[in-house]
């Protein structure tokens, strides 16, 4: 089962230059191939697929505790989207005046027909992402090769959207996943290490590990976010320890295992849209609920 918390992982800047090619090619790190969706639905699978479990725990562990972790980066990956695309069409009611008419420039035009200027499951090209990405072999070292291959092209395209987009939105959510992601791409290398005995480490840089070209990844970097890992849960999943531990190749210090999540930040309110009718409920009147809030003793803002 799944428990949901109501925060992003980082807090997220708004927008400078809010832009819809922006977010078409921020999108490749959400449903691409090697996006967020497929790292977090590889682990996913191979979770509930586990097999042999009582023998292989501290995998099943791990494999676990990084599924949970992606979630939180599908969030972050949607929501740098979503802000990236707020306020890029004419505000108003009018449709005469063709208030969407700059969505015809955006390479996604989906972005401003099929959605509220917000994220969907799909590619920087406008494909949607399938559950083809999906490996999941029975295999666990077969599987474990796959996702240490799986971080290592996820590195290699934000390397290359954080090229391509200088919006700060997206270099924040980009220095933070290049230094997640290299957690996991070590996590995976060292069970593959501990598995069959071969130094998988070896292997790295695969593309460059390195984040000192990446001043958004050191701030994260500094506060130790490149050796913890989060098991993502209160109590389960604390053989994962058993794989991730002792040091950082790169810097030499100890690697962490810590229960639950990170504390995590309000995630940014989306403003309306109204041309798009986003999210419409203009004749709703909320008073309704904060009757109701007050008789019930729940916090409702209004
Ligand atoms: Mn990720
Ligand atoms: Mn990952």
């Amino acid at each position: 089962m799944i428990l949901k918390i109501d925060r992003l992982p980082i807090q997220l800047p708004t927008p400078k230059n809010p832009s819809p090619n922006d977010a078409a090619a921020v999108q490749e790190l959400l449903g691409g191939k090697f996006g967020e969706m497929s790292t977090l639905m590889n682990y996913t699978y191979q979770s509930f697929n586990f097999r042999g479990r009582a023998k292989m725990r501290p995998f099943y562990d791990l494999i676990c505790s990084i599924a949970g972790e992606e979630y939180g980066h599908i969030e972050v990956v949607s929501y740098t989207i979503n802000l990236l695309l707020t306020g890029v069409s004419k505000r108003g009611m009018d449709p005469v005046s063709a208030p969407l008419s700059d969505g015809t420039k955006a390479r996604n035009t989906r972005h401003f027909i099929a959605s509220g200027q917000t994220a969907l499951p799909m590619d920087s090209h406008g494909d949607f992402w399938t559950g083809a990405n999906v490996f999941s072999s029975g295999n666990l070292k077969l599987d474990l090769l796959h996702n240490f291959f799986l971080e290592l092209g996820a590195r290699a395209n934000k390397m290359r959207v954080y090229s391509m987009v200088q919006d700060p939105t997206a270099r924040e959510m980009l220095g933070y996943l290049l230094v997640r992601g290299g957690v996991h791409a070590l996590a995976y290398a060292k069970a593959l290490q501990v598995y069959t005995g071969v130094e998988v480490t070896k292997l790295l840089p695969i593309p460059d590990m390195n984040n000192d070209a990446f001043p958004e990844a050191q701030r994260y970097m500094k506060d130790g976010m490149h050796r913890k890992l989060y098991t993502f849960s209160k109590e389960d999943y604390q053989q994962a320890g058993l794989i991730w531990n002792g040091t950082h190749p790169d810097d030499g210090q100890p690697l962490e295992i810590l229960q639950g999540s990170m504390e995590g930040y309000p995630a940014p309110d989306l403003e309306e849209e109204p041309q798009l009718h986003s999210p419409g409920g203009d004749s709703f009147d909320p008073q309704m609920f904060a009757d109701l809030a007050k008789k019930m003793g729940i916090k409702y803002p209004f």
